[in-house]
């Protein structure tokens, strides 16, 4: 049985925020840990 490529797309672990917990969307060349509202906050 072989899993579709959307399942095993489905099962890829999610990236977690440190700072706020929230689940970070997955960017291309993105080295960043924190999510996109933290690093926000910690540029001003
Ligand atoms: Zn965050």
């Amino acid at each position: 049985m072989v899993p579709s490529p959307v399942e095993m797309f489905r099962d890829l672990p999610k990236k977690v925020c440190p700072e706020c917990g929230e689940y970070i969307e997955e960017q291309a060349e993105s080295y960043m840990m924190e999510c996109d509202r933290c690093l926000a906050n910690k540029e001003e």
